[in-house]
Formats: structure tokens, C-alpha cells, sequence
């Protein structure tokens, strides 16, 4: 049984054309080609696709005046802001690699991730400078870039536009090997949970860009006359609803996380869209704006979705400028996805799969008019990017319809783990990564996540999802998300524990829900308790937090 390998939409090749240039050449190309249209904006403030450029190539010059270029490390300590496009291109232009932190990480996180990965400068945010001044003694770092500082600077720091002001406009002379060059290096719990740096080279990044941004276009890669990177679109156009160079996005998703770095950020460059950045999110604001600004897209976790299902003016107000809706990070519930259908009606709904060692995505939900989409599957796999499940202990496909881990190969799998070499020899063998994520595959080489393989759960040795516990719930009338952790027994392992938010019109009790989802499943598959609560903890990349939940366990009664 071979692997799953992808189908493209139609009118593009099976394979793309990846040219071998660098992730500023895309920046670059986007300048050339998109110029003085708004690519990022924030309040009253914006940047066109020009002057990102030109700032970006700015902050490049201060980055190598001071020494800073390859193979030194630059941490990224930002919310969304319209500085972080200047700094993330300035740090690649330079020839360093970029490393983003959640600006909300406590302190000995910070520490750890900042030593860890040996930045020799970090651009933090004023008002979370605070985390990074308390470990400022414990890190590498000898220089800090403060935007938006909120006191006075201390040694070693300067303000972020001060830094540059200086310096010339000009695209740095900077040879990168982008087959070698580290471009990013991005923290996740991994499949063991434990923080390791993911190496992403240039050519992993441009890859992956354009492997996520041309399927959903309908486009191929191409070189301008300076031999920068754009993309053509040969698509029919009522097949790709986005037209290159129009369109705009409200967004949320953290660029400190693949999927905001890729899709939110690099994705929009490439085409030429405008992103609108909100400051924190309100779903009210988020609709008011999508409305004013006729959004052609909507773009986030499936956190986002369920939050704006929940609200009254989402399904008011006049969205009918919106063509595309695209998630990810985390498992839409089939509930969702019939709840959007049903909003709108004529909208491709697309959902992604991927991790950070796969640099964002590989596996694509049909992201076109005419491809089919099954609900619960997250797709095939991308452009040049092959899918197979083992059982533990095997690299064999399994055959469809089994489920197994599932194990991804293309151009955007990462070269490893920073500094851990047995980590990187157990994730990835002969150039397949173990994700640790359990799936399957139907005959049609559609895949569907069942769960992670550390989320799940084991009572008496029978293997217990929880996602298709959260699935009957999510589906259950009053219920507004949901999510199973184990209680650990030792009698017989785990226990399946829900903690669910009702509607805010609902009166569903415990007894009641627990009932309705326990007639629908096998016996161990039984949930034994079920507490109501305010909210179900997400993580800003929107992931329930499992742990944080397992905290929640009251004592046993
Ligand atoms: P991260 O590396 O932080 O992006 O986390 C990657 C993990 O998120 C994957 O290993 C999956 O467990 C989960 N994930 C991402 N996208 C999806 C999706 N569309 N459906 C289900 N799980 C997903």
C-alpha cells in the first residue's frame, strides 16, 4: 500500500517549481509588484507592501551595523503589530534567524527558550518588557529592541524606529544558502510536550509559503524581472474566488505560531492582500470591522469560529463580501463546519493540517469551488507532500480505514531539533516525520485526524479519543464547546472527565448530556463525569489546553 500522494486543484501541475531564493525575496517581490497598495494596518496607522520593504531592508542595515547577521539568532518578544513584519523581515534579510516567542510567556519559560536558543538580540513589546527585563541576567542577549517602550530605556536598549532611522533603504548584500540557512527556529511542546527549537532553512519556509498560498489561489511560482519571488495565477476564476493582489483579512492569529507566520503573514505578501490587525479580540469589533471593510476572508482557529458562531451580529450583519474561510491549528467539529455551510452558503470552507516541524501545513482541505470537501477530513495532502499512517514500532503504510500514526514527507518537513539529535532521530526516519498525531486514511486518500497521541486516553487497555467524545457533545443542543481529559483510576487507567460551557439560553444538565453521549458509544468509552464551566482554556495559536484542564479535576467525590 503506497502513500498518499497530493492532487492538485485544477489547472496547476501535480509538482510545483520551487525557485531556490530566499524568504526576503518574497518581500521584495511583493514590494515590486503590489507597491503602494496597504498591506498591514493597525488603528490609523499602515504600511504599504513598499514600505514594508523599505523598513525592513532598514532594520537589516542596524541589524549587520552591529554585527548582528548569519548564523546569529534574533528573538521576536511581540504581539501582532506593525512592527513585526519590519523586524521579521529585517532579521532574514540579514542573513539571521528569526526565533518568535508568545510575548505572554512567564519568565523561566522565557529564560529557558531565549538561552536555549542563544539569541543575540531580542525585540520585545513595552508592556510585556517587564518578563524580559526580570530575566535579562539569565539570557545571551546584549541587545534589545523596545516598541512602544513604556518607561525609560535601560543600557543595552533602544527604540525600535530609532534603531533603523539611520540606516539606507537598500536590500543588504547578504549571500544565504537557503538549502542550509537556518530562517527559523520556532518552540513547540512537540509530540513529547517538552519545548525544543524546530530548525526551518529558507527553503522550508518559501516552500511552504507557496505551497499553502498558490493552492489556495490557483497560482505557480514565478520570478519577476529582478528575480524575486511572486506568484501567477492560472486558475479560473470561479474556481479561486481571491484574485492576486485584492482582497482583505481581519487578523488574529499570533504570528509567534506557524500558521499566523505563514498563512497570516508571508501568505497575504505573496498575494497581495491586506491585513487589518486588531489589537485583542473582541468578536462584536471583529464583525463591525469585517462588515465595514468587506473582509473577503476569515482566517483563524477554529477558537475564532465558535466565538463569532456565538455571536448575534455575526449573523446580521452584511458579510456577503466573504469568499473564502480557511482554519486551522486545532480540529473543526463537524458542528461547526455545517453552522458556517450554513451561514454561508456559497463560501469555500477549507481546513488545514500541519505542525511546526512541518513548517505550518501539508494537508489541505479542498480550498476550491469544485473539489470535494468531506466533513470531518482535513483533505489531501499539499503540492509535493506525501501521506502515510504506521502502527507503533512500524514505518509499513497501513492500509485505508486503519488508524496508525501519521507520518508526513515533502520539502517543508524541518532539518530537526536544535541541539537535540535523539529527538530529531526519533521524529523523523528517512525523511518521514512522526507527527504524533493518531489518523486515518479513507480510499480516496482523505485523511481525518482522531486525536493526539498523548491526549488519548487508556481505560483497561482499550484506547479512548476524546475528540469523539467532544464531537457528541459540541453536536448535543445547549452545548457551546467541549472538551474530555482522563482522570487517572488506578483501577483501570483513565476515566473520561468532560468539562463543557453551555449556551447561554441553555438549562441541559449534567446527567442529562452525559446520557445522551454515553447511549452513543461503546461501554469503555463511557464518560464518567461532566463538570459545567465558564470557558475551556485555548492557547493563543488555539489549542485547548489539556493540561490546564486536568488541573481543573476536582477531588474525586
Ligand atoms: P503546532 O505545532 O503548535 O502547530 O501544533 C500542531 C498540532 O496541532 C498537530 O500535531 C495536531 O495535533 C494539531 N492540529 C493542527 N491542525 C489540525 C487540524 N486541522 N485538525 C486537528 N488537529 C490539528
Amino acid at each position: 500500500m503506497a502513500a498518499t500522494a497530493s492532487t492538485p486543484p485544477p489547472g496547476l501541475p501535480a509538482s510545483l517549481d520551487y525557485p531556490q531564493v530566499p524568504i526576503g525575496s518574497l518581500l521584495a517581490g511583493a514590494a515590486t509588484r503590489y507597491g503602494d497598495r496597504v498591506a498591514f494596518a493597525m488603528g490609523d496607522d499602515q504600511l504599504t507592501f513598499a514600505q514594508t520593504w523599505q523598513a525592513a531592508c532598514r532594520f537589516a542595515q542596524a541589524l549587520l551595523a552591529r554585527g548582528i547577521g548569519r548564523g546569529d539568532v534574533v528573538a521576536v518578544h511581540l504581539p501582532n503589530c506593525l512592527a513585526y513584519p519590519i523586524a521579521y523581515h529585517g532579521i532574514l534579510l540579514a542573513g539571521a534567524t528569526f526565533s518568535p516567542t508568545n510575548p505572554l510567556l512567564p519568565p523561566d519559560d522565557l529564560a529557558f527558550q531565549l538561552t536555549d536558543c542563544g539569541a543575540a538580540a531580542v525585540v520585545t513589546f513595552g508592556p510585556v518588557s517587564g518578563t524580559l527585563a526580570a530575566v535579562a541576567d539569565r539570557i545571551p542577549a546584549r541587545l534589545t529592541i523596545v516598541v512602544a517602550p513604556d518607561g525609560e530605556l535601560s543600557e543595552g536598549s533602544v527604540e525600535f524606529r530609532e534603531f533603523f532611522a539611520d540606516q539606507p533603504a537598500t536590500r543588504p548584500d547578504v549571500a544565504i544558502e537557503v538549502d542550509r540557512d537556518l530562517a527559523h527556529l520556532a518552540y513547540t511542546g512537540g509530540t513529547t510536550g517538552r519545548s525544543k527549537g524546530v530548525e526551518l532553512t529558507h527553503r522550508n519556509v518559501v516552500t511552504n509559503t507557496l505551497q499553502h498560498t498558490c493552492w489556495s489561489t490557483g497560482s505557480v511560482p514565478a520570478l519577476d524581472a529582478n528575480g524575486d519571488l511572486t506568484i501567477d495565477q492560472i486558475g479560473s476564476p470561479d474556481e479561486w474566488p481571491t484574485r492576486l493582489g485584492t482582497g482583505t483579512a481581519i487578523n488574529l492569529t499570533p504570528w509567534f505560531h506557524a500558521m499566523g507566520v505563514i498563512a497570516g503573514l508571508n501568505g497575504p505578501l505573496l498575494a497581495g492582500g491586506t491585513t487589518v490587525l486588531h489589537a485583542r479580540f473582541d468578536p462584536a469589533a471583529y464583525v463591525a470591522d469585517a462588515e465595514r471593510l468587506q473582509v473577503t476572508t476569515i482566517g483563524g482557529a477554529p477558537a475564532l469560529f465558535a466565538a463569532l458562531l456565538a455571536t448575534p451580529s455575526f449573523h446580521t450583519a452584511d458579510l456577503s463580501s466573504v469568499r473564502n474561510i480557511g482554519s486551522g491549528a486545532a480540529p473543526m467539529s463537524h458542528e461547526m463546519i455545517r453552522a458556517l455551510h450554513k451561514r454561508f452558503p456559497d463560501v469555500v470552507i477549507a481546513e488545514g493540517y500541519g505542525l511546526t516541524e512541518v513548517t505550518m501545513g501539508a494537508v489541505i482541505s479542498p480550498s476550491y469551488r469544485s473539489g470535494v470537501r468531506k466533513v470531518g477530513s482535513v483533505g489531501r495532502p499539499i503540492f509535493d507532500t506525501e501521506v502515510k499512517l504506521v502502527a507503533d514500532g512500524s514505518e509499513e503504510p497501513l492500509p485505508p480505514g486503519q488508524e496508525g500514526e501519521v507520518c508526513l514527507r515533502g520539502p517543508q518537513v524541518m532539518r530537526g531539533y536544535r541541539n537535540r539529535p535523539e529527538e530529531t532521530a526519533a521524529a523523523l526516519v528517512d525523511g518521514w516525520l512522526h507527527t504524533g498525531d493518531i489518523g486515518v486514511l479513507d480510499e480516496d486518500g482523505y485523511l481525518s485526524i482522531v486525536d493526539r497521541k498523548k491526549d488519548m486516553l487508556l481505560y483497561k487497555g482499550y484506547n479512548v479519543f476524546p475528540r469523539e467524545l467532544e464531537e457528541l457533545l459540541s453536536a448535543s443542543p445547549g452545548v457551546l464547546s467541549a472538551a474530555v481529559v482522563g482522570r487517572p483510576s488506578p483501577e483501570v487507567g483513565e476515566l473520561p472527565v468532560a468539562f463543557v460551557v453551555r449556551k447561554p439560553d441553555s438549562s441541559v444538565d449534567a446527567e442529562q448530556l452525559m446520557a445522551a453521549v454515553n447511549e452513543k458509544v461503546l461501554p469503555y468509552k463511557r464518560l464518567r463525569e461532566l463538570h459545567f464551566v465558564e470557558e475551556i482554556p485555548v492557547s493563543a495559536a488555539g489549542k485547548v489546553l489539556k493540561r490546564e484542564l486536568r488541573k481543573q479535576l476536582p477531588d474525586p467525590a
